[in-house]
Parts: C-alpha cells; sequence; structure tokens
C-alpha cells in the first residue's frame, strides 16, 4: 500500500480545514520546536496509542518527522490500522520550516532539556526516564579537589540533578595542577563556592548544595540525608573510614578512590545495602594504618592527570548506579598505574568477621581518626 504525500503548505492548509496533523519525532527532537498546531506521538508509540488522538478512522491525518522518511512509515502503520485518509508531509519539519510556515515554539523547560540532553536521550538504556531519574538523584560529593572536580563536572554535564559538596578548604595555587574546577582567578575563595561557580556555570539545572566545614562524625548523617549515592574525593583517611562506616549505616552506595603518585585505585562499596554479600572498605582494612606509614600525603607528588582518571571512574560508576545499568565495580578494587598505561583487577570479598558490616552485627559508633596530613 502506497502513502500519499503532500507539500507541507498543502498540509497546512488541510490541517486548517480540520485534518490531524501528527508529529512522530522523538521528544528530543522538538527542542527547535514543532510545525504549529502538531501533535507529537512517537512513532514507536503509533499503533498504540492512536485510537486515543483519534478514534475515528475516516478523519484525516497528516504525518510529519525531520525530513519526511519516518512519517511515511508512520503513515504505512495508520493505513495498516484501518484509517483510510492518510498522507504524510515531505521534507517534513525541515521543509516545513524553509518554506516559512509558521512553528509552535517549544516549551522552555522542556527544550533546554530535551537538547541538553539529546545524546543520552539517544540512547535506549538511559532515555527520558533514565535521564529524569539522573535529575531527581542527589550525588553527595566529599572533596571539591583532585578527585571530586572531574567527577563533579561530569555529573552535573550529566543532569544529576542535586550535588552536594564538602570541603572545608580554599582554594590554593597549587591545587590548579590537577583541581579543574577551581580558577587561578578564585584563588582564596572557598572550594565549594568555587566549585559552585563552575558548575552553575556549566549546567544551571544543576542544584549545588555546599558544606564548608570538615566532615567529622557530628555532621556526617546530615550530610548524607537524602543522598542516593556518595563519592568519596577526599582521599584521606579519617573521611575514608568516617564516609564507610556511614554509608554502612545508612545503607547507602559509596563509590570511593584514591591516587598516589602515578596510580590510583577506585572500588563500589555497597555493605549498606548489600550486608554479607558485598564488602565495604573495612573489609579490607579494618584500621586505618599508623600516620607514619600514611601514603596519601601532599607532599608525595600527584601526576596532574591522575585524579582526572580516577574522579571520571567514579562518576561512571555514580551514573550507572543511579541508571542501574551495567554492573557496578562492588566486590572488585580497579587499580591503574599510568606509567605502563595498565589497569588491573582484584576481587573483593566481604569480611564475615568486618567489625561494621558483618551481618547482625550492631553499629559500632563512628570513629573521628586524627588528620595525618593535610590536603
Ligand atoms: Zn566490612
Amino acid at each position: 500500500m502506497t502513502v500519499r504525500e503532500t507539500s507541507p503548505r498543502e498540509a497546512l492548509q488541510r490541517q486548517r480545514a480540520g485534518a490531524l496533523l501528527l508529529d512522530v519525532r522523538e521528544p528530543f527532537e522538538h527542542a527547535t520546536g514543532m510545525a504549529a498546531g502538531a501533535i507529537a506521538l512517537p512513532r514507536e508509540q503509533v499503533a498504540q496509542r492512536i485510537a486515543q488522538v483519534a478514534p475515528d478512522r475516516n478523519s484525516e491525518i497528516l504525518t510529519i518527522c525531520a525530513h519526511g522518511q519516518r512519517s511515511l512509515m508512520a503513515a504505512q502503520v495508520l493505513q495498516q490500522l484501518g484509517y483510510g485518509n492518510v498522507a504524510s508531509v515531505a521534507g517534513g519539519t525541515a521543509q516545513w520550516i524553509a518554506d516559512g510556515l509558521p512553528m509552535a515554539e517549544a516549551d522552555n523547560e522542556d527544550a533546554d532539556f530535551f537538547e541538553r540532553y539529546s545524546r543520552h536521550l539517544r540512547l535506549s538504556e538511559v532515555g527520558e526516564a533514565g535521564q529524569r531519574k539522573l535529575e531527581d538523584a542527589r550525588v553527595v560529593i566529599v572533596g571539591a579537589g583532585g578527585l571530586g572536580s572531574p567527577a563533579a563536572f561530569y555529573l552535573a554535564a550529566a543532569g544529576v540533578g542535586t550535588l552536594v559538596l564538602a570541603d572545608h578548604d580554599a582554594v590554593d595555587r597549587s591545587n590548579l595542577q590537577r583541581q579543574i574546577l577551581h580558577t587561578d582567578a578564585r584563588i582564596g575563595m572557598s572550594k565549594v563556592h568555587s566549585a559552585a561557580h563552575a558548575l552553575t556555570a556549566l549546567n544551571p539545572r544543576t542544584q549545588v548544595m555546599g558544606l564548608t566545614e570538615r566532615v567529622t562524625s557530628d555532621n556526617v548523617e546530615d550530610l548524607l540525608e537524602g543522598a542516593d549515592v556518595v563519592l568519596d574525593g577526599a582521599d584521606n583517611f579519617p573521611v575514608r573510614y568516617l564516609l564507610n562506616d556511614a554509608c554502612v549505616k545508612l545503607q547507602k552506595p559509596l563509590v570511593y578512590g584514591a591516587v598516589h603518585r602515578f596510580e590510583g585505585q577506585v572500588s563500589v562499596f555497597d555493605a549498606g545495602r548489600r550486608r554479607g554479600a558485598a564488602p565495604c572498605y573495612r573489609c579490607l582494612f579494618p584500621q586505618p594504618p599508623p600516620p607514619e606509614a600514611a601514603p596519601n600525603c601532599s607532599e608525595a607528588g600527584v601526576l596532574g592527570v591522575l585524579p582526572g582518571v580516577i574522579g571520571m571512574l567514579q562518576a561512571t560508576e555514580v551514573l550507572k548506579l543511579i541508571l542501574g545499568l551495567g554492573e557496578p565495580l562492588s566486590g572488585r578494587l580497579l587499580m591503574f598505574d599510568a606509567l605502563p598505561m595498565r589497569f588491573r583487577e582484584t576481587r573483593l570479598a566481604p569480611d564475615p568477621e568486618c567489625p561494621v558490616c558483618a551481618p547482625g552485627k550492631a553499629f559500632p559508633g563512628y570513629v573521628d581518626y586524627e588528620e595525618f596530613c593535610t590536603g
């Protein structure tokens, strides 16, 4: 059954005479507007939903897409369903615009959403439902430094609705070699405020909240309130153990990252939600090392790109956890060595004797370890 085609100009006249103009493009294609008066019904939903839009099979229906290909297919589907008076608009919305015919402005809020996230929306694994999940998500990032910078940038860009940043430091010139959220002009400003500048400029849809105090056992639970995922970008032992214990207690997934010189590592600790099935950080290292053995002092030095690599792996895990995609890095420790450019992975099993996450074990209370070195 061949489909009749009509020019945009003729379609406009038919529409004014009462024909139904059906825009069969995907929602993310509406960002630049739709033919005035058209009703949006994506092609895959035509068969399923046309009866709601046009219950009368004798009604005249004109289909329009971007360039006139998909509208032909949609018209064919309509004919197969018994709609007798159907035509496809040749050249689609592009020709409609070229002919100077009236357009309906897309709703601004929606237009921003669909245009900004169009590359996510084209992934069937994300789609509009996934993007809305990201928009509803709240991610806590502890540390707006080397790891937190790339992670926060990409999570804001990806459309995470609320980012809560915690950092008590101010921007220092020596940070700028790797902490890309900050700028030379913002030296001396609190890192949280500097980060909020950068993130809001990138994506005004993301709400940035901040804590400019040191994270301790007194404020950690308030900080994690409502969080869907927690990202440890502080890379120091007191915060690492505190976040681990809080995430086990509050049943939140923790995305861990650490860097040292030319090497880094990343993992997901999900023992809070999966007691006995997934490990926590204390399953690996029940106690912090003695201060003199602590390797992560700022004096040790780090290649500037290293926290970029690790922070972005952390951000990837955060997005996967929110979207429920793929296989999280839970129960695995991924190690990266920049010099030979090599990734290695080791399995991590939960410790049935773990002081914090062993099943049935009562929460032992928080410990505020002393900070061994600053930065
Ligand atoms: Zn554990």
